[in-house]
């Protein structure tokens, strides 16, 4: 953990940084790959950890620019089998301020979708402790729950996984606003065709579903699928990752809450009773105050 931090930042070099959203996607997202052999980070991240970048310049009080993490999207190999090359997926975070309706342009991931490969970068890291793979992946089978960004650390314990040919069960559930903004799409639908322990889902917010359903966020794709879902989740082996945009977790532990059988639901989620009579209800407050999630569940939102 923590190998390079902001005051002993290491330096690293882009390999690539191509565009990984579709064509026609709501927004830009960039596959960001940097060298960072010769750094402490070489060889010494896991897969589920992010790294540290610190965009160059100040901020408006005129202090240099906090560090920004992103989570790590290559196996614990790295991207070139050696641990050299890691990789990212940077979403442009581009909007109008809310305050006065100018151009507002996110600092950190604007800087890094701008870099060319060669260019030299400031790293830290790594970070997170928790949002893991555990320490025998082959007593296991996996829920892996995403939106957006939150794809990242999947395709690598994805990768991981398989490598190391564990039997476990995989379903990836990956929720987006449109189909166009599935980010890594094709090469998780080859990785499903080629593994039939790999079960790759998806849940369109904006769109009718591929398979004929209507609209529907992660919790819904998991009340859709439920029967197959329901031998990976009522097994001693079921473990339950969440990882994308803050607030995702609500609607999937209502889903979880209105679906498990009370038995299971206690051995991911401990939920106070009296919250279960008003599951449509919960909000972020409620969640904080009545739910807490258990050492099957792994929670990493931003
Ligand atoms: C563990 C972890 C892993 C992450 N992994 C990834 C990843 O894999 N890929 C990825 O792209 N990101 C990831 N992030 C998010 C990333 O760290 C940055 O927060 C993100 O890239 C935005 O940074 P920025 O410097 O571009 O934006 P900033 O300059 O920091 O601006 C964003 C901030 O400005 C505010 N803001 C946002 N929109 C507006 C608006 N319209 N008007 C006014 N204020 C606004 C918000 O407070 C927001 O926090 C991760 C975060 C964490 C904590």
């Amino acid at each position: 953990m923590n190998l390079l931090t902001p005051k002993r930042a290491g330096v690293g070099r882009v390999v690539t940084n191509d565009i990984c959203s579709a064509a026609k996607a709501s927004g830009f997202a960039r596959h960001f790959a940097v060298d960072v052999s010769g750094t402490p980070l070489e060889g010494n991240f896991l897969v589920g950890q992010s790294f540290g970048v610190l965009p160059p310049g100040v901020d408006e009080k005129g202090k240099p620019h906090k560090v920004r993490l992103y989570s790590i999207c290559s196996p614990s190999i790295g991207e070139d089998g050696e641990g050299k090359i890691l990789a990212t997926p940077v979403k442009r975070v581009i909007d109008e301020h809310y305050d006065d309706h100018s151009l507002f342009l996110g600092v950190a991931s604007n800087y890094m979708c701008d870099l060319h490969p060669g260019d030299e970068v400031k790293i830290t890291g790594p970070s997170g402790r928790r949002f893991l793979l555990p320490a025998q992946p082959e007593h296991h089978d996996y829920l892996f729950l995403a939106t957006g960004t939150g794809i990242a650390p999947y395709r690598g314990m994805m990768r991981d996984l398989l490598a190391h040919d564990a039997q476990a069960n995989i379903t990836l559930v990956m929720g987006s606003p449109y189909a166009t903004d599935l980010l890594y799409d094709d090469e998780l639908r080859r990785l499903a065709s080629e593994h039939p322990n790999v079960r790759y889902l998806t849940a369109i917010s904006r769109e009718a579903q591929a398979d004929g359903h209507g609209r529907m966020y992660v919790g819904d794709r998991l009340a859709a699928n439920i029967e197959e879902l329901m031998r990976l989740l009522c097994s001693e082996r079921g473990l339950i990752y969440v990882c994308g945009i803050e607030g995702m977790e609500i609607g999937i532990y209502q889903a979880l809450a209105k679906l498990l059988p009370r038995e299971w639901l206690g051995r991911y989620l401990q939920i106070e009773p009296a919250a279960l009579t008003d599951i449509d209800s919960w909000d972020r407050r409620a969640l904080r105050t009545h739910v807490k999630h258990t050492s099957r569940v792994f929670l990493e939102v931003y």
